[in-house]
């Protein structure tokens, strides 16, 4: 159930509100969300400071998207080409396409029936125009060519996160918490209320080991602090 508000109680504890209006109390929040969602999440000041809440809303996330096209018979070995916003590559029997334009200047269809020219020319192959948006269903099966528009999507609003301008020196303050090196920006708040996610990690952003490498981390301090 989607969170919509943190409170703190008299008592020190987390009042968390979700989206059908059930509420739950708590000793320790870990917030593993993407940043584009922060703010979408009412924040009291004795929750989130004033001025770390706004750095956190400001945080900024990319509009990358993938077409996925099946393609007839196993004879595409890996082949890739690469153009201006695009690089499309062929394994086994999928096309994928990776690319970087803002949907709502380019949907994704015309975008899909744009690149037929260097498609034909690298992969000898022209995939079908009409494109099945996923449902957000796991296990789905699909015969068609498929897409997912992740900045229209509630719940990421956006792909991965990226250093917006003037925000470089973040990326490199940095405190320590039980050993451990947090980025300045998503250092935990009262011992309590902690950030994890691909924007957080002190790795390479945007990939599935970041998002990892920050879960093991957080995952450490908190068993350090609150059960050791
Ligand atoms: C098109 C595309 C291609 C990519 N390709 C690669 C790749 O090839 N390799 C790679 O390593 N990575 C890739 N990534 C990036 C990778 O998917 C992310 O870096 C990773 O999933 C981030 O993990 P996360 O846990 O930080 O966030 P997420 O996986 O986004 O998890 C956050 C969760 O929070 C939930 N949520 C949101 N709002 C709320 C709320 N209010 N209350 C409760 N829950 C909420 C969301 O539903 C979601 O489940 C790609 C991403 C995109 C979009």
């Amino acid at each position: 159930m989607p969170l919509t508000s943190i409170e703190k109680t008299q008592g020190g504890k987390y009042l968390l509100t979700f989206q059908d209006h059930t509420n739950a109390l708590y000793d320790i929040v870990i917030l593993a969300i993407p940043c584009s969602l922060y703010k979408t999440i009412h924040c009291k000041d004795n929750v989130i400071p004033k001025e770390r809440k706004h750095l956190l809303d400001s945080m900024q996330c990319g509009y990358t998207t993938k077409i996925l096209a099946p393609l007839k018979d196993g004879s595409h070995h890996l082949k890739t080409a690469i153009d201006h916003n695009t690089i499309a590559w062929a394994q086994d029997n999928i096309l994928t396409l990776y690319y970087i334009e803002k949907p709502d200047l380019l949907p994704v269809e015309p975008f899909f029936a744009s690149k037929s020219k260097m498609l034909k020319t690298a992969f000898e192959f022209t995939p079908p125009h009409a494109i099945t948006h996923v449902k957000d269903e796991t296990f789905c099966t699909y015969n068609s060519s498929i897409t997912h528009n992740w900045p229209h999507d509630p719940y990421a609003q956006g792909s991965y996160s990226y250093i917006a301008p003037g925000q470089e020196e973040l990326e490199y303050a940095f405190v320590e918490e039980e050993e451990e090196k947090v980025k300045a920006p998503f250092a935990s708040i009262n011992r309590s209320l902690y950030f994890v996610g691909e924007h957080t990690s002190l790795g390479p952003r945007g990939t599935i080991e970041a998002a990892c490498e920050s879960g093991e981390r957080i995952a450490r301090i908190i068993t350090k602090r609150h059960y050791e």
